[in-house]
């Protein structure tokens, strides 16, 4: 028998017709480009939204075609992406930090009908020229404001006032693809993770939940994170879920700037990547100040560092989230959030409790395997990979028909974990061949290959290095060519002149030779172990 409820789609444009009619007078206050503070309510953003959506139709978008982003996250890029997926086309959020040749095989992949973008990145825009083809290009800002350009650009706000507010957004299927964003974690091209309506509303719904963000109408959050890395997490769909004043700080990412945002707009809470904290801290340490509202901060997308969760709860009284999660995850995958017994622990077990990634919320399920797959128990002390399912979990990549990731109905994640008897995850390791640098992974593969080129190399092997401000850097270990006299500035610069400058490793040793394993591969684990601080000195 079947249950006699009403069956509405999950749509992300249901989450701005709440917004507007629950929250509309609740302010979004936005960092431009421009340099100054723009403000408006959920209402204007319905309104605009609706209006920029007739205009995407206008310019000949139809649904499921990519809509492609390079910005910052401000009002124009949140209306984006409700007037984008709300339509029924894809938000595709290209991250401006790629490579050039990255982002021109994003673009193709993604084939983008229009790409849409902050003043900061034209210079971006007019490198890719040659492979922009027919794609409409919008630069995000005012008739004033407009660059001259070899390019042929429309004007956002022109595009947006041309148009009535008279734009019905389509009941779609839920299932049907809403955003899109590549990640670049894995080896081989980025590769693009495709989110649907239904798993974007589940996970705001999940990621909104007491026991994970904790997100409510009297929140002010800024979302430093940004809005090209797997949807701000979500952020702009859950704060339109739930009615919270957001705060977005557009390219001011620094210490003092958002110092200032968060004091100035009363921010209760903030989520990002522990670099930016590091910023944040030692400005509000430089000038001996604490925060007056903000009471809680999520820190994922790499492992918090003890100090900095200690600095935040200790001397700011600011309660530290550690949270986990993967742009195949939506990307919320488990959050530290203690169990009854553990808020009378003593303070010493808690912090080292908060340095784990946490547990998963309801919608996540996790588990972690041996080399076999073979299940582990959750006893904290065997590591194994982490596999993961769930209702906004990647089922494959996009346009990668006939290469599955999954395996038994399981995500592997690429980090290494253990679980403990309360289902807290920890990450002890990662199997992944990647590094993560300030939140942003390099290929160590591509870093090899390009090393190998040089006439002087023999092999090259680069690892993760800690690293005390961007957390991990490019190390490379290289066996020389018999009789050749390279050096560490010459194979440096060979490499800076072939990839995104901050890819070019931070140093080079060079080695009689590198380990191997049986079958051969360079035994990389080992070479972490024993290289893991060669950057901490100095
Ligand atoms: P991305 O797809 O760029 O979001 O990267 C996901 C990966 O970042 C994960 O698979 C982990 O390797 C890493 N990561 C994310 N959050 C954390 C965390 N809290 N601690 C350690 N590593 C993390």
């Amino acid at each position: 028998m079947q249950g006699l409820m009403m069956q509405q789609p999950l749509l992300v444009s249901a989450l701005l017709e709440h917004a507007e009619r629950h929250h509309g007078e609740r302010e979004i206050v936005s960092r431009r480009v421009e340099g100054d503070l723009h403000r408006y309510s959920y209402r204007d953003l319905a309104r605009r939204s609706r209006q920029l959506a007739a205009a995407l139709q206008a310019l000949g978008v139809g649904q499921g075609e990519c809509v492609g982003t390079l910005a910052w996250n401000g009002h124009r890029h949140l209306e984006l992406y409700y007037a984008v997926s709300g339509s029924g086309a894809v938000l595709h959020t290209l991250n401006p930090r790629l490579h050039t040749d990255q982002l021109a095989y994003i673009l193709q992949h993604a084939d983008d009908r229009v790409l849409c973008f902050d003043l900061s990145f034209l210079a971006i825009v007019e490198a890719l020229a040659p492979v922009l083809g027919g794609r409409r290009l919008v630069a995000m800002c005012d008739r004033a404001s407009m660059p001259p350009s070899v390019l042929e650009l429309l004007c956002f706000e022109e595009l947006v006032d041309a148009q009535p507010d008279g734009f019905e957004w389509p009941r779609l299927d839920e299932h049907a693809a809403s955003s899109l964003c590549y990640t670049s974690g894995t080896t081989g091209h980025p590769k693009g993770v495709l989110y649907s309506h239904r798993s974007t509303v589940l996970h705001s719904l999940a990621a909104a939940l007491p026991d994970a963000l904790n997100l409510s109408a009297r929140d002010a959050l800024l979302p430093v994170v940004p809005m090209f890395h797997v949807n701000a997490w979500g952020l702009p769909y859950a704060a339109c879920m739930v009615g919270a004043k957001l705060v977005l700080p557009g390219p001011a990412l620094d210490g003092k700037s958002l110092y200032t945002l968060i004091e100035s707009e009363g921010v209760t809470l903030s989520a990002g990547v522990p670099t930016v904290w590091q910023g944040l801290l030692s400005h509000a340490r430089d000038i001996g100040a604490g925060f007056s509202a903000m009471r809680r901060t999520v820190i994922g997308g790499a492992a918090c560092p003890a100090a900095m969760l200690e600095a935040f709860e200790a001397t700011h009284g600011v309660q530290v989230l550690h949270a986990w999660g993967m742009t195949e995850l939506s990307p919320v995958g488990a959050v530290c959030s203690f169990k009854p017994r553990q808020y009378s622990l003593p303070t010493l077990e808690q912090r080292a409790l908060q340095l784990k990634q946490g547990r998963s919320p309801f919608g996540i399920d996790m588990k972690i395997v041996d080399a076999d797959g073979r299940e582990l128990p959750w006893n904290a002390k065997a590591a194994g990979e982490l596999m993961v399912r769930g209702h906004w979990v990647a089922n494959g990549y996009f346009r990668a028909e006939g290469s599955s990731p999954i395996v038994d109905g399981w995500f592997p994640t690429g980090d290494i974990a253990t679980i403990d008897a309360d289902g807290f995850m920890q990450i002890t390791d990662r199997s992944k061949d990647v590094i993560k640098s300030g939140g942003e992974w390099i290929s160590s593969i591509e870093i090899e290959s390009i090393a190998s080129l040089h006439p002087g190399v023999a092999s090259a092997v680069c690892i993760a290095a800690r690293h005390p401000k961007w957390d991990e850097r490019p190390l490379l270990l290289v066996v020389r060519k018999s009789g050749a006299e390279l050096g560490e500035g010459e194979l440096l610069d060979f490499i800076a002149s072939r990839v995104a400058r901050w890819w070019t490793p931070d140093a080079v040793r060079f080695v009689e030779s590198v380990p191997l394993g049986a079958t051969g591969k360079v035994l990389k684990a080992q070479l972490r172990e024993q290289y893991r601080d060669a950057l901490m000195q100095g």
